[in-house]
């Protein structure tokens, strides 16, 4: 059996974060005491921070420097329970963390910053020591299969500073017992980089309540962009690697910037943004389609029927476009003229003009309502995010502390907050991680 007085399950961006705070407190508080907490992060891939690697295509966009108030209408779907956490490690404080640690930073557009080298890699080097220079301990391929709550021992053996309250098996057969515990496991999404959900399954079999989850950041597919069967249900998950039909491979590579586009559920006008938008190989992704793509999941999986529509020309009006019209050649870029001509001026298309608009008139309502209906979305498989999580209503924001479980904590993407792309995400790991790591610490010297 091993002991160490915390432990930390998931070496991802919260699991880091938890392992260096929980650490570097009881470093800090170490000479009130004869004894030492000791801090192990057990990881079940062979490396930590693989997630963290893929971020930011491989170029991590660690945070976004807005402040509360910019920072929190980017997090769903509520952000109230964040703030403690996003003070104790703000943004600028998290860099300035970074800056101390020998990783220098840059702050490009829209307030997101990266590291200067522009590689992932560097953060979670990084990351790693600053762990290690902390005394937390690293075990990687360990994956944890279960977690067990022990009754109160109040005969303290001498070599502990507090009495286990858990036990932890993985699926290695070693078990280990802890007084203070850190699930950092992340959601759903990218299992392949070691996030398969197990925490919200511990969570559930401890009693607590857990929000359905569903894809966020994820791509939407157009009807007829994949080569999926036509009796398929809408509003289905079609994965990344289905084939693209001819239609899709006409669209992808597009990459449309400063258009509009207006979101439609059952029928109904529900929002409009401006933005950048892009056609893959997935379907429709780039920042303003992962805008809409949570509330998109979302009404789909609720049964309801989703179309986008593109405007080309946000900045002038359809009545100037029909006056004043030229020649498509103009108005589009050469990629762009052909993926609209084979579909919105396409008069068999659904997307077709009202009734009754001279041709120059078509053209130009064609022009701002470019209609996509939407098919699906891509899954979990894929996607940047999961929305959905323990529900926060289940630990204290002050310290991350399951409010039912003393002992234990809860930090990242495992909780019910998820935020749009920009650096949101990775913030709100690092900063609950390291909240919880530091109150785990606390709260252990408070007890003995
Ligand atoms: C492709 C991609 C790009 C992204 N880019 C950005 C970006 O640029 N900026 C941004 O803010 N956000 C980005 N995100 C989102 C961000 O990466 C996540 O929200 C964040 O990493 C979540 O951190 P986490 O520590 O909660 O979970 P994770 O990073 O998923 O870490 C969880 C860890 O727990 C481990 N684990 C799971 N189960 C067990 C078990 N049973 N036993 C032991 N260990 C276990 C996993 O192996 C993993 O290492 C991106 C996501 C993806 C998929």
């Amino acid at each position: 059996m091993n002991f160490y007085e915390l432990i930390v399950i998931g070496g991802g961006a919260a699991g880091l974060m938890a392992a260096y705070a929980s650490a570097k407190t009881a470093g800090q508080t170490e000479s009130n005491t004869a004894r030492k907490i000791r801090v192990a992060i057990l990881e079940k891939m062979p490396r930590p921070g693989r997630k963290l690697m893929l971020t930011g295509k491989g170029r991590c966009n660690l945070t976004n420097l807005k402040n509360w108030e910019d920072f929190q209408a980017h997090v769903h779907p509520n952000p109230r329970p964040l703030r403690p956490a996003f003070y104790e490690l703000s943004p600028e404080k998290l860099l300035q963390l970074m800056t101390e640690e020998g990783l220098e930073t840059v702050v490009e557009r829209g307030d997101r910053a990266f590291p200067a080298s522009h590689r992932a890699v560097d953060v979670v080097d990084t990351l790693q020591k600053m762990v290690r220079n902390q005394g937390a301990q690293f075990f990687c391929g360990k994956e944890v299969t279960g977690i067990q709550r022990l009754p109160a021992d109040e005969n303290l053996s001498p070599d502990k500073v507090a009495a286990p309250r858990f036990e932890i098996c993985c699926s290695d057969g070693s078990r280990w017992q802890c007084s203070s515990l850190i699930i950092a496991t992340g959601g759903l999404a990218y299992p392949m980089t070691g996030s398969s959900g197990d925490g919200l399954r511990w969570a559930r079999e401890l009693g607590l309540a857990v929000k359905p989850t569903f894809p966020s950041l994820t791509a939407l597919v157009p009807n007829g962009y994949k080569s999926v069967p036509d009796n398929s249900k809408t509003g289905c998950i079609i994965e990344r690697d289905t084939p693209l039909s001819e239609l899709g491979q006409l669209f992808r590579g597009l990459s449309l910037k400063n258009v509009g586009l207006t979101l439609y559920i059952d029928n109904t006008h529900v929002r409009e943004e401006t933005g950048d938008l892009d056609f893959t190989d997935g379907g429709l992704e780039g920042p303003l389609g992962f805008r809409f793509s949570r509330q998109c999941v979302h009404a789909m999986r609720n049964g309801a029927h989703i179309r986008v529509e593109i405007d080309l020309k946000p900045g002038v009006s359809e009545e100037k476009l029909a006056r004043e019209q030229k020649d498509l050649a103009e108005l589009l870029p050469g990629d762009i003229v052909r993926a609209f001509r084979t579909t919105a001026l396409n008069r068999n298309n659904a997307s077709a003009a009202p009734k009754g608009l001279t041709e120059k008139e078509r053209l130009a309502f064609l022009l701002k309502h470019w209609s996509f209906p939407i098919a699906g979305y891509v899954g979990y498989e894929r996607s940047v995010v999961t929305a959905g999580g323990v529900s926060t209503d289940e630990i204290s924001p002050k310290s991350m502390g399951v409010k039912s479980i003393p002992g234990l904590y809860l930090a990242g993407e495992m909780l019910d907050l998820d935020a749009d792309t920009g650096g949101y995400n990775l913030q709100i790991a690092f900063c609950t991680g390291y909240l919880a790591g530091q109150s785990a610490v606390k709260e252990m010297k408070k007890e003995n």
